[in-house]
């Protein structure tokens, strides 16, 4: 397709699309016969399934604005370019752990990709309370594969600096999280809600603590400056599709170079989410198999991330930090494990960070969770919000002194 940007739409695509090859040898040559549906669930974006004689393929289309607030909020389309640049990395770092790109058209903004079925959004299914078996492990190991491959650890640098100047355009996506996740659930901001007036004692509460304040803001400033790596950007449950056996990463719109603890403080917030949630759902005390089976993905998704960078960094050491040629070239082993404990630390302390602003911005700020929406009930809803509120504060402002996955946890069953 060429031609300035339209918008696709469920009756235009067939036209519009009926010639692209990348298409047609996948899902069948007689486009009048594609069923297509679009299924877009996102706050941002079109997304269409095409079904054909041979087969089937999700269309992603970036839109000029931001669908869930209207054209009033313009959003450029060029974070269609980002997506589908962060895939083939991501793919490249962690492969199997994205969806196959079949096409990219900058121009109109669009990923032709390959149609993930019988996947299901991972927060869907554990709203429902269902125990996926490889999630932890899959997750564990996509974040240490990108976050380590994507940074001065291991990429020639003249490479990772070509890439961080590609990526550094990527300046309204990233002005979304600085602004709607660091600092409007700490102030009244235009675009808020909570649930209220269940919560408008501890919100008030929140915007009045000042050491709160401060410690988002310092994790703002490492968002904003610490540029180690590719980053996800958008690494919440919502972005992972799941069926039993696979485990795929979605929607990296948001991608840019950012701190290594970013995507792992995020996905750990959302797993924290599922669980303090789970009594909204509870129905005669049967999620309490579920919340034993989400703290032991907590416990296991960090530790397989831990293990796999460790790993990394034992045996992919290639970029311009902590050369091989200062350490074990010189039969010291114990210097580069001493700096990888260094690095793990501080990723540790710097997750937790994140993590607990995380929660704070799905209850306080625009855009909420459905683990949370989906309680009808107000008081019941408010209720698991309002610890789940206290324990991102915790986690926030005492970062430095929590030192293990299982105090964290252990924590969690304390105040849920
Ligand atoms: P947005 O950027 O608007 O959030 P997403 O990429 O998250 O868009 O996609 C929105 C929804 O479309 C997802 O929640 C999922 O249900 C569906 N979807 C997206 N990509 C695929 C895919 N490759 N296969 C199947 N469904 C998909
Ligand atoms: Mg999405
Ligand atoms: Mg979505
Ligand atoms: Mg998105």
């Amino acid at each position: 397709m060429s031609g300035p940007f339209e918008a696709l739409s469920v009756e235009t695509l067939a036209a519009r699309l009926g010639r692209t090859a990348a298409l047609t040898s996948r899902i069948g040559e007689n486009a009048s016969a594609w069923k297509v549906r679009e299924v877009g669930d996102g706050n941002l974006n079109l997304v269409f399934i095409v079904e054909g004689e041979k087969g089937a393929a999700v269309v992603k289309q970036a839109l000029p604005y931001v669908r869930l607030v209207g054209d009033s909020w313009p959003l450029p389309l060029k974070r269609s370019f980002f997506e589908y640049h962060a895939l083939t990395r991501q793919q490249a770092r962690a492969p199997g752990s994205v969806p196959e790109i079949y096409h990219f058209d900058e121009g109109q903004a669009l990923i032709v990709m390959e149609y993930l079925s019988p996947h299901v959004i991972l927060r869907k299914a554990l709203i429902e309370g269902r125990q996926l078996p490889n999630i932890a492990t899959d997750i564990g190991l996509f974040m240490a594969r990108t976050l380590f491959r994507g940074s001065d650890l291991s990429m020639p640098t003249k490479e990772r600096k070509a890439d961080l100047a590609l990526f550094a355009d990527n300046v309204e996506l990233c002005d979304i999280t600085e602004n709607l996740v660091f600092s409007d659930p700490y102030f009244d901001a235009k675009m808020n809600r909570h649930t209220s007036p269940q919560l408008d004692g501890l919100v008030a509460e929140l915007r009045a603590d000042r050491d709160l304040k401060v410690e988002a803001q310092r994790m703002k400033h490492l968002f904003a400056a610490n540029a180690e790596t590719l980053l996800h950007g958008d690494l919440h449950s919502g972005s992972i599709m799941v069926t039993e056996a696979e485990t795929r990463m979605i929607d990296p719109e948001f991608a840019f170079y950012g701190p290594m603890a970013f995507d792992v403080g995020m996905l750990l917030a959302n797993f924290w989410m599922a669980f303090f949630s789970q009594r909204g759902h509870e129905h005669d005390g049967d999620r309490a198999t579920t919340r034993v089976y989400l703290i032991d993905v907590i416990v296991d998704t960090w530790s397989i991330f831990r293990k796999e960078f460790s790993h990394l960094w034992r045996t992919e050491r290639t970029g311009i930090l902590y050369q091989k040629s200062l350490f074990e070239d010189q039969g010291d082993q114990l210097g580069a494990e001493q700096a990888l404990e260094q690095m793990l630390h501080s990723i540790w302390t710097d997750m937790l960070g994140f993590a607990g602003i995380e929660i704070h911005r799905r209850i306080l700020g625009l855009a909420h969770n459905a683990d949370f929406e989906t309680i009808a009930d107000q008081d019941l809803r408010a209720n698991c919000e309002a610890k789940v509120l206290k324990f991102g504060r915790q986690l926030v402002v005492n970062r430095r002194q929590i030192h293990s996955i299982e105090e964290v946890n252990a924590l969690a069953i304390l105040m849920e």
